[in-house]
């Protein structure tokens, strides 16, 4: 089968390897979507796991199930986490799943034909997707997942004023899902056409990322935003999300801007504010289950942000055209078509 091998963004390499033969308690799976991540492309994060197969939002079909396989069997449709937390540690107790540190096993990539889905992940990682759910749309699962799960620690509610920086994939569905809590959505972008899809898909107000932010905001809504969500790595949406954030309010740093860049936090000033600041990073078993449902219910529409169908081959145009950031919104990678 074939895989193809990360070695940075500028070496990816179509490899030919054997196709695994599962276990007992192992699964293959046939890998018919895979999404691209925005952080599949951020080097200095995956580079020391490198070389690697990436790939973590899939769509599979189940092939062959290991003889003590009862739960599942060839022609399956699933979405398999990437990796899943212990459940019983103080971390997932607290709902910290995220930095559980029993993990030890992590889903092989998912850009390749096939997977082999080990035991731990078998019982307790796959979920059957329903039947009006595509394997494209499965590779949202994952990415929705994550902005279930930032959007939870925000305390996101009805009504609230939401500021969010920056208009890729992530971005757009933290739109989307804020816009299902009738919240009142600005956002930013560098990208003209990020800004129409933002409007389009329930921003009320879309902005150039240069602009004077904070005075439109005060302009239009009379007060500074609720929470600050910030889906992009320029330094410059961390100065604008100190300034924009309402006394009471939190910052979430849903993407960083890398370990290169210096952050400083106007900490006097938030002192007296109560600003709360937060990171999200990844999901959980809960952040699963409501993305899978928002997305059977049709709550969130994720077809309308597919930019992009390429096979294996194209992967390195595909992370390209993820690095640009330009004309794609949404890369899906189907290994099993030419
Ligand atoms: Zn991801
Ligand atoms: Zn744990």
């Amino acid at each position: 089968m074939k895989v193809s091998i990360w070695r940075n963004n500028q070496d990816i390499r179509i490899e030919e390897v054997p196709t695994p033969k599962p276990g007992p308690k192992e699964m293959l799976v046939k890998i018919h979507s895979c999404g691209i991540c925005g952080s599949d492309v951020v080097e200095w994060y995956r580079l020391p796991r490198a070389p690697l197969v990436q790939g973590h939002e899939i769509g599979a079909e189940v092939v062959e199930a290991g003889e003590s396989v009862t739960q599942y069997q060839a022609g399956d449709r699933v979405f398999i986490a990437p990796k899943v937390p212990c459940m019983k540690c103080d971390f997932c107790r607290r709902g910290h799943y995220p930095v559980c540190p029993n993990v030890k096993e992590r889903l092989p990539g998912g850009f390749a034909e096939y997977i082999l889905v080990p035991e731990i992940l078998v019982i307790k990682g796959t979920y059957r997707l329903p039947d009006n759910i595509t394997y494209d749309q499965s590779t949202f699962i994952e990415p929705l997942a994550c902005v279930v799960r930032a959007q939870n620690l925000a305390g996101i509610k009805e009504g609230q004023t939401i500021l969010v920086l920056g208009c890729g994939m992530s971005g757009i569905l933290h739109i989307k899902l804020a816009k299902t809590k009738n919240c009142k959505i600005m956002a930013t972008d560098v990208n003209g056409s990020r800004l129409q899809f933002a409007k389009k898909v329930g921003a009320d107000i879309s902005l150039d990322a240069a602009d004077n932010i904070l005075e439109h905001l005060t302009a239009e809504h009379g007060k500074k935003a609720d929470v600050v969500v910030i889906c992009t790595s320029a330094l410059s949406a961390v100065d604008q999300a100190w300034k924009c954030v309402e006394k009471g309010g939190s910052i979430v740093f849903f993407a960083v801007p890398g370990p290169e860049k210096q952050v400083t936090v106007p900490i006097n000033d938030f002192w007296t504010k109560e600003i709360k600041i937060l990171t999200s990073y990844y999901c959980g078993p809960p952040d699963i289950a409501e993305a899978l449902e928002l997305l059977k219910i049709g709550t969130i529409e994720v077809e309308d942000m597919i930019t992009h169908r390429l096979p294996l081959k194209d992967i390195g145009k595909g992370f390209q055209l993820v690095i640009e950031g330009k004309e794609s919104m949404k890369i899906i990678i189907r290994p099993n078509e030419d």
